[in-house]
Order: C-alpha cells, then structure tokens, then sequence
C-alpha cells in the first residue's frame, strides 16, 4: 500500500512533550531565536506524561530566596536516598536552577499553596510545596506550544536517525502517526530525547480486569531508553528499578499523608513494624540504615520483610489525622487532584479513611530517572563543576554527539521530579542550541535510503498482521505472529520471574538473570512476526519492542552489579549484602548496535558536595 511521507527538516527534535520536553522546547527558543524547533508526542501535549492527570504537589523546589534549603542539601539528600550513588554534577545543576523554573509555573498561573502566616510556598515536606495542580500540565504545555515551530501529536518516534558520515552523530528521528498512519521522517541537527520512563517492563499486581492500573504512567513505555540503546549511547544504573508503597489497588501517592497528615504505618497487630527489622537489615548494609532520613529502599525492606513473616496487611494509620476536618480535606483533595481512581477504589470498597485504616501495598518495579533512582542515560555534566570522566563538551549530550536527554531520560540523577525534570529540559535544551553554535551539527548526511528502509520496518507488522490473518481456520491465533498483549505478557512474565518481580518478593540472582536473558532473546527473535491489525496496535507493537530493549539493558545492568544495593528495590540472593568495597560505583552499559551484544564497565562516583569542605579541613 502506497503510505504518505511527511518531511521535516530541523534543527532541533524534542521527542516527548511532557514536563522535560516541554521545558526544552520553551527553552531552546529563549537560546535560539532563529532556529527551527519541533516537538514530536505521542499522545497529545496538553494532557501527556505522568503529569497528566495534575499534581497536588511540586516535589523539588529549594526555596533559596528564604534561605529554605541549598543546592547542596539536595545533592546530600538524594545522595543518602540513592545509598551513596548518585551523579552529584547533575544534582547540582538541576537543584541550582529548579527555583527559577517553579517561579515561572507561578507566573504562567499554576495555583500555588501559600502558608498564610509567612506568604512562602506551602511546604508538604523539606523538598515539596503544595499546588493545586490539575492545570499544571496544560500550562507547561502551552509555553511550550508558543516557543515550538510546530508541535506534533499522536505521533510515535520510533527510531533515531543517525548521520553517515560520522557513525556516532544522531541526524534526527522517525515515526508514525497512529490516527492517520502516516510515515514522519525528521531530519534534525540535534535530538532531545526526553519520552519518560518505563511502566509495564514487570509484570504488575493488577491483571486480568486491571490491568492497565499502575503508578507510573501506563504509556511510559521505555522510548526514552530504547531510542538511545539502539544507536549506541552509553547507559547508567539500569538495575536501579524502583518499587513503590502505595495505597493499595489505586497506587494513591502516600507523600502528602506521611509529611502533611503526619499519618504512619503499622502492622495487622497495630505495632510499628519497621523497628523490628532494625538488626536485621543492618547486618545486610551496615551503617546506611542509621542515615536520615531512612532511604526508601529500606523502608521498602522492612514492609516487604514484615508482610513475608506474616505481619500483613501493613497498613496507613489515617482514623486519627481524619478527625481533623482540615486535613480530612487535604487527604482526599490530594486524590481529586492527581489520583481519582484511589478515591473510587475507596469508594467502591467501603473505605473511609475516618473510619478504616487503609491497605498499603508494594508495587511491581518501574524504571524511570526522574523519581527517587537513576536509571537512564549517561550524560555529560556541565563544565563548571564536573569532573573529566562526567564531562565531554555538552551538558546533558549523551555519548552519541547531538543526542540530548532530560527527565526521566537521564540517569545519575534521582530526586528531580516535575519541576527537575522541566529544568533539566531547559538546560539540555541550552547546551543543544550551543552545539549547533559551535557548528558541531554541520554536514550531517541523512540518505533517503535510511529513512526507507526505517519505513518498511515500521509498518511491518501490519504486513505480519494482513498475512498472518489468513492462515487463521478457527479463532483468534495464527501461527505465524504474536499480537502486541501477548507479547507483553511474556515480557512482563520473564521479567517478574527471573530479574526480580513481585512474584518471588523481588529476589533473582545469576542463574535466574541468565536464564532471563536467554528467553528476552528469544522473545526478541520472535518480535519480529508481532502482527498489528490497525494504527493503535501498531504503536502497542513497538511499545512492545522498546519494552523489550529496555528490559534487556536492565537485565544486563541487574546482572553486572554483584551485589543487593538497594534491598527493598530488588535482591541478589546470591550477593545479599551492599559491598562498598567493590561496588560504590556506577554502573555502565553499551550496546553494540551491529552485533546486539551489551559490554558493561564501572565508573567511578565522584562526591563533589562536602569533598571540598574535607579537603580543607584535613
Ligand atoms: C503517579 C505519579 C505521581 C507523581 N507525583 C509527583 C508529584 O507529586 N510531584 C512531582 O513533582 N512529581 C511527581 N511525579 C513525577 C513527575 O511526574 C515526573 O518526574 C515527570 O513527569 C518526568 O518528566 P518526563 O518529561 O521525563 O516524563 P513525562 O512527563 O512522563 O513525559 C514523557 C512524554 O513522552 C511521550 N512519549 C513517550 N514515548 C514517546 C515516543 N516514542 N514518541 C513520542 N513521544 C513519546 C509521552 O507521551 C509523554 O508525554 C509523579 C509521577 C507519577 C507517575
């Protein structure tokens, strides 16, 4: 079938509207007035993203014009959270600058909370302050849509294009749109990958009639990673999944009730379970369990070590923080706000938090580096404050020249959230315009073959689907593809049962990890027949397959780092204690885009934050 091509050339490709993409996109047209700027989502940027459905808080906000908290508090906190692994360049960077980037939401008319009696921002927590946030994500996007030349939506990138003289240099992107099934080739001279993370990779507790229910955004598909996987870039701390606690079946946020509600968590005896495995997790990491606050991880531990002795449900004390109509209020404008389904869910079971305490659960692992871990790509630092092995020419440039990432994108770098992430857009975004400057981006050559040859990749699964159909005598199964579910669910199966999942309380070791590889090829083998029989399944067919990549480099990643890092998030049974001796580091995967094959090294964790002050002291 003849399929119609749309051609743009730019100079610089923001893939992804959400919080990072739409602050690179309104901020590369501060830095580049004349230059071209595109923006290419998914779904549509006025409601895309994990921010979506609004926000009852921004997370990351220093609140220096009151003396609040520094640049380097944060780096020290994200630090402790992150055991001691972090990149502390990029922490530094994004917490110098996420004050300026909230105080233009204010300006734009995001509704903020004001503390009545200081007239600050209403603090939730040392780092968070309180919005009413159901516009939030409308309002980024139309700074974006002023700054962008043109914003492309319900348009998935699938590939990155990359230059042919120079085999390490990106030239733009390709993709569909999934409405009207037209082929998109983006020439550009730089690409800011910035498509969020990855949800669905494992499998999750709501199956059957619920699934589609997660935390993290059910379209969080992994093109933030697999994009820069497939042509080469270098990644960090893929092992670094997150589990979550949450309330149960909704994935209802818990931060408001713990900092605003001054609500805790209790065992079914009514005891507070986590003193109890005090002893015990020291024994695994030593003095880490003594820092403050206690990272997440090991809160996790101590929950998921209770419920498998038996001490379960855990659940949130919410019947005394209740009895104050306030904050009765605030509980339930929290979900109103960011979560509705938590409050149906109550709804639908009875609950009252008045009344009853509710469930807490822990979720199924997702990958993202904006949250509180720091999957994704390795990226360069800025030049004033990284080290040389953190540093090569541009901020936020990923190994391959011209490749840019942000948000969930970048890896080393937890604790950004909403606002981090729109900041680290606007400074990937900087560094991009510079590049193209400096003539860093001149002479790149994209043959028309190249992006032929990525059109009859793309829509080969409708092929598979048009042909495969036919071999069908009865029902709904062909011998000859695999619909896009099917192939999730076996995703999701070998990740939950060999690289730690909620099956087997997130413990895997080598044996399992290995075994897990071996059938991620074999899954891989067999995407190649994924058959989609319209637009829609097209997409789920390569969300699929960037799933599928992404779940590798995981795998690999899991597998490299021998020791449980982080218990509470997954388990080496086979190397159960944190081993600083041989693994404060970092960890780095490169995927050979000939060969498939991953080669992983260690890189050194620089702490930049307090060395000085060391230094002098000694
Ligand atoms: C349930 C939940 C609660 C949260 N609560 C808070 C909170 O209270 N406060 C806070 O500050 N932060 C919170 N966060 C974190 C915050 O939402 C993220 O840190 C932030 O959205 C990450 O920004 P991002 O741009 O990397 O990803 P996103 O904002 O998710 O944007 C990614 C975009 O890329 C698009 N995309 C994906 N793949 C492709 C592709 N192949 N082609 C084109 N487009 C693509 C997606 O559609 C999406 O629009 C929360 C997140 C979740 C999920």
């Amino acid at each position: 079938m003849a399929r119609k091509s749309v051609l743009e050339n730019c100079d610089i490709l923001v893939v992804g509207g959400g919080m990072a993409g739409t602050g690179a996109t309104f901020e590369a047209r501060h830095w580049g007035r004349d230059l071209k700027i595109i923006c290419v989502e998914k779904a549509n940027i006025d409601r895309s993203g994990a921010v979506a459905q609004g926000l009852y808080a921004i997370n990351c906000y220093m609140g220096m014009q009151w003396g609040e908290n520094q640049p380097e508090d944060h780096v020290r906190y994200a630090r402790n959270d992150l055991m001691g692994l972090v990149r502390e360049d990029l922490g530094y960077d994004m917490a110098r600058h996420v004050d300026s980037a909230v105080h233009m939401f204010d300006e734009w008319g995001l509704p903020m909370m004001r503390n009545k009696e200081t007239g600050r921002y209403l603090r939730e927590g040392k780092w968070q302050i309180m919005i009413h946030g159901e516009s939030y994500k409308p309002i980024v996007a139309e700074a974006a849509k002023k700054s962008a030349d043109k914003i492309y939506n319900r348009i998935m990138i699938t590939h990155l294009l990359m230059d042919e003289t120079n085999e390490n240099r990106v030239g733009g992107a390709v993709g569909f749109n999934m409405r009207t099934g037209d082929y998109h080739v983006f020439r550009a001279k730089t690409v800011i990958v910035a498509a969020g993370g990855a949800s669905h990779i494992f499998k999750p507790r709501a199956v059957g009639e619920g699934m589609g229910r997660t935390w993290y955004a059910p379209w969080s598909n992994g093109s933030a990673y697999a994009l820069p996987i497939a042509v080469g870039a270098k990644m960090t701390q893929m092992e670094n999944r997150i589990v979550l606690c949450r309330f149960k079946d909704g994935y209802g946020p818990v931060g408001a009730y713990f900092l605003h509600l001054k609500t805790y968590t209790q065992n079914a005896n009514g005891e507070n379970y986590e003193k109890k495995w005090y002893e015990k997790t020291k024994e695994l990491v030593g003095e880490y369990i003594d820092h403050h606050p206690t990272p997440t991880c090991l809160r996790n531990h101590a929950f998921i070590q209770e419920v498998m002795a038996g001490g379960g449900p855990i659940h949130m004390v919410t019947k005394e923080a209740f009895q104050d109509p306030h904050l009765e209020t605030v509980g339930w404008e929290n979900f109103l706000g960011m979560t509705v389904g938590q409050a149906v869910v109550w709804a639908s079971q009875n609950i009252d938090p008045k009344y009853t305490n509710p469930e807490l659960t822990t979720s199924e692992p997702y990958v993202m580096g904006s949250h509180a871990t720091c999957s994704g790509a390795w990226v360069s630092g800025p030049e004033d404050i990284s080290p040389p092995e953190y540093f090569w020419g541009y901020n936020r440039m990923m190994t391959v020249e011209g490749l840019f990432g942000a948000g969930d994108t970048v890896g080393g770098s937890a604790h950004k959230f909403s606002s981090g992430s729109f900041t680290e857009g606007r400074l990937a975004a900087k560094a991009a315009v510079k590049y193209i400057q400096e003539e860093k981006a001149n002479d790149i050559k994209v043959s028309d073959k190249q992006c032929e040859d990525f059109k009859k990749i793309i829509f080969k699964p409708l092929d598979n689907y048009t042909v495969g159909r036919n071999e069908i005598t009865g029902g709904t199964v062909s011998p000859s593809y695999i619909l896009p579910i099917q192939g999730l669910q076996r995703l999701q199966k070998i990740m939950d049962e060999y690289v730690g999942g909620i099956t087997y309380n997130y413990m895997t070791n080598e044996n399992t990890l290995k075994k897990g590889l071996e059938l991620l090829d074999w899954l891989q083998e067999d995407l190649e027949n994924v058959g989609a029989e319209d637009y829609h399944q097209l997409m789920r067919a390569w969300e699929l397959k960037h799933r599928t990549l992404t779940s590798q480099c995981v795998t690999e990643h899991t597998l490299f780092r021998q020791e449980t890092r982080w218990p509470g998030y997954y388990y080496r049974g086979d190397y159960m204690k944190l081993d600083d001796e041989n693994w404060h580091c970092l960890t780095l995967s490169r995927r050979d885009p000939k060969t498939g094959k991953f080669t992983m090294e260690k890189a050194p964790v620089y702490h930049i934050v307090d060395e000085k002050e060391k230094k002098e002291a000694s």
